[in-house]
């Protein structure tokens, strides 16, 4: 098996040849000095592409990039960045060689319905996908041999775009295959490594694409082939379907066929790591492989299950796939034969004791079949060992075997470059390789607080402008009531308090619990010495109402002149708008309803770019807050006034400490108070909340041991 070669630019001159190579390896995404490689190009098309350096070559003239290819400005760059990623791809990484005695240990599989890597690969609906993208890019720094597996979702997510009435509403946008950095994987005859996935007929097929990530390679999944029929085709269309027998079917290929993807590439995987119950059938596929190779089901299920990883996510019992006893027989009835099982032990590894009419339950499968469990943070972990409890009836709730890996960011990917730029100044030569450790972070100190405020007002100059160029552009091309051109921010100002509030619009996030009292927002938004103002953006599930009603509220208010423009909803949130978003305003708000938010990570990289949370205490806040570097507010229990209290305590922190800080100025113009925040929120959050400070954990709580396979259970 090989991959196609990338060869896509056919005008590259061959002292740029490596260019082909880079564009096609996500490293570039996350080092600074890789997209400037293509920003020098040519600036315009950089920004007309959306930063996809694949469309980008595609697109660039030929004299553009001879003309590179004799400036020795460029070539130097070219050489100097050429040589950092080879040095990168052709060694193995560090840590990993020298923690882990076994460095020629076979790969850890990581399977994932979603993956948030750069906002040119769609295959991400929010937390999760860049939980998976962020593990994926810190492995790959650590050295940590990982593969995944995944679907390439040709429409992604929803494009979102709001109505006058401020509806959302989807619109149309396939994934250009050819326009991003995806490559065919080619079988022996090279034609493109098609797969068949057993269980489902008539047959489905699925091609395999690629995606290199550093050194990980991503296997993507594709079911939108003509060998397949209608309904087949659609099964990795998008994410989340509505149809629950399409969603069944989704899960079989992706864990079932995603086995199978890995065993046809000749990967051999030593340890499985789930991330959340979608994938959990390709437990029965390894499980599978075993007993057809004579092994007993008790036996083969041991086997898998001490080298099997299973995070989970979701602290609602709601949010977990529970498909019904009839359709599982449907798909499942020839197969369980060949595991060794009944009818009754089948569905009997699906079934919640909390709830066994309900159906066959993914997470309870996983649970069952993977031996390293966990949540994704302290609080989090409470939850799920109380929520699953019913599984371990003979163990006391707190001794439920289900530990917790609070959740981390990968910090190159999130912090902007111009920060960067400021801690390579100030935080010593080595901060970024041992950017875990906390001590390296007491160098904030020495960042001179005049230096700090001036590289953040930058940013959230640039988030401004980036603001108004796309309410510009949606002016010009859509000819829209001038109502929503002020909805979507072109009154926004970058010397007022700016809060950010950036997420899915599901409803336990409460967009609007900072609209319950508008009169008493009104007068705090629109203060003539002190205004502030608040800048949403989120996508709902195309079938989630109540999202789409809070969705709408909050849209209404910022078309409200009541509101003076002080409030914008931007729209078609992902990873480019994110990036802006935490970049760039001056506090990062978080309303959940406790606990539902299980971890959160959009704070942790507002954090690491200094930016301090207003936050209920929930999910990773709870394991952040110190006291000194940012709020914490709410999370009482609900006596049915739960939203009326929070509110009020969200506008006490807003009027008496937080806008009186952030005005308080002295003589050059810096609020050293704020700024005074802005270290203690850097130097505290930022190695704690980091990918690799998690998949550190990983390694050593689960990846090590289940390598060694040894605990038996
Ligand atoms: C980080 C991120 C998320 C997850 O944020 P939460 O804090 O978990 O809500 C969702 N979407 C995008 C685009 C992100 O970058």
């Amino acid at each position: 098996m090989k991959d196609a070669t990338p060869k896509t630019f056919p005008d590259l001159p061959e002292r740029l040849a490596g260019l082909d190579e880079l564009a096609f390896n996500l490293w570039w995404s996350w080092h600074p000095e890789a997209r400037m490689l293509f920003k020098m190009l040519d600036r315009q098309l950089w920004k007309e592409s959306i930063h996809n350096p694949v469309k980008m070559l595609k697109e660039l003239p030929k004299e553009i990039l001879e003309a590179a290819a004799n400036d020795p400005e460029y070539l130097r760059h070219y050489d100097a960045v050429l040589a950092r990623f080879r040095h990168y791809v052709g060694t193995r990484g560090e840590w990993f060689r020298e923690n882990i005695s076994d460095p020629d240990s076979q790969p850890i599989a990581y399977f994932s319905a979603e993956y948030g890597l750069q906002h040119s690969l769609p295959f991400y609906a929010g937390g999760l996908g860049f939980l998976a993208g962020d593990h994926l890019q810190e492995c790959s720094d650590l050295g940590v041999p990982v593969v995944a597996v995944g679907f390439m979702y040709p429409e992604g997510y929803v494009h979102q775009k709001i109505r006058e009435d401020g509806w959302q509403e989807g619109s149309d946008e396939i994934l250009e295959r050819d326009a991003t950095a995806i490559t065919r994987v080619l079988d022996e005859s090279g034609e493109q490594l098609v797969i068949r996935v057993p269980l489902i007929e008539p047959d489905v097929h699925v091609a395999v694409w690629k995606v290199v990530v550093g050194r990980v390679s991503l296997y993507l999944m594709d079911t939108d082939i003509e060998l397949n029929n209608p309904w087949n085709r659609t099964i990795s269309a998008r994410l989340y379907l509505g149809d629950v027998e399409q969603r069944l079917r989704q899960e079989i290929v992706l864990g079932i066929g995603g086995y199978h993807v890995l065993d046809k590439l000749g990967i051999e995987h030593a340890v499985l790591h789930l991330n959340e119950g979608n994938p959990a059938f390709v437990l029965l596929e390894r499980i599978r492989e075993r007993v057809a190779a004579g092994m007993s089901w008790e036996e083969a299920a041991r086997e898998v299950k001490n080298t099997s990883v299973f995070t989970t996510h979701t602290p609602v019992p709601a949010g977990h796939d529970v498909f019904s006893f009839p359709l599982m027989e449907k798909y499942f009835a020839t197969y369980w034969p060949s595991l060794g099982l009944d009818r009754e032990a089948f569905l009997q590894l699906g079934i919640n004791p909390q709830a066994p009419e309900a159906g066959f339950n993914m997470t309870v499968l996983a649970l069952k079949l993977a031996a390293c469990r966990n949540a994704v943070s302290q609080r989090h972990g409470e939850v799920t060992r109380a929520m699953w409890h019913g599984l371990w009836p003979e163990l006391s709730k707190e001794k439920v075997p289900i530990g917790h890996i609070t959740n981390g960011i990968h910090v190159p990917k999130w912090l902007e470059p111009k920060m960067m730029l400021l801690f390579n100044k100030y935080l010593g030569p080595d901060w970024l390789a041992n950017h875990d450790d906390p001590s390296i972070w007491e160098m904030v100190e020495d960042i001179p607080d005049e230096e700090l405020w001036r590289t953040h007002f930058w940013l959230k100059n640039k988030l401004v402008n980036v603001i108004r160029e796309r309410t510009r552009k949606r002016w010009i091309e859509d000819h829209i009531s001038p109502s929503i051109i002020l909805a979507e921010g072109a009154m926004l100002d970058p010397t007022v308090l700016t809060i950010g509030f950036a997420r899915r619009f599901v409803a336990y996030k409460r967009a609007n619990l900072i609209l319950h009292d508008r009169e008493r927002l009104k007068k705090i938004l629109n203060d003539p010495w002190h205004p502030v103002q608040i800048v949403f953006a989120g996508k709902v599930h195309p079938a989630d109402m109540p999202g789409k009603h809070i969705l709408q509220e909050v849209f209404n208010a910022a078309r409200d002149p009541e509101f003076g423009g002080r409030i914008a909803f931007v729209e078609d949130y992902g990873e480019q708008l994110a990036q802006y978003l935490v970049h760039g305003v001056d506090v990062w708000l978080n309303t959940p309803i406790p606990p539902m938010e299980a971890s959160g990570t959009s704070g942790m990289k507002a954090a690491l770019n200094g930016v301090p949370q207003l936050s209920i205490g929930d999910g990773w806040w709870l394991e952040g807050y110190n006291g000194k570097n940012g709020w914490s507010f709410g999370g009482g229990e609900n006596d049915g006034d739960r939203d009326r209290k929070d509110a009020e305590a969200l506008y006490e922190l807003l009027e008496r400490e937080i806008i009186p800080l952030y005005y308080r100025v002295s003589g050059h113009g810096v609020p050293t108070g704020w700024t005074r925040v802005m270290k203690d929120t850097i130097k505290s959050n930022a190695p704690r909340f980091s990918a690799r400070r998690m998949v550190k954990e990983y390694v050593e709580k689960f990846y090590t041991k289940a390598l060694r396979g040894l605990e038996k259970g």
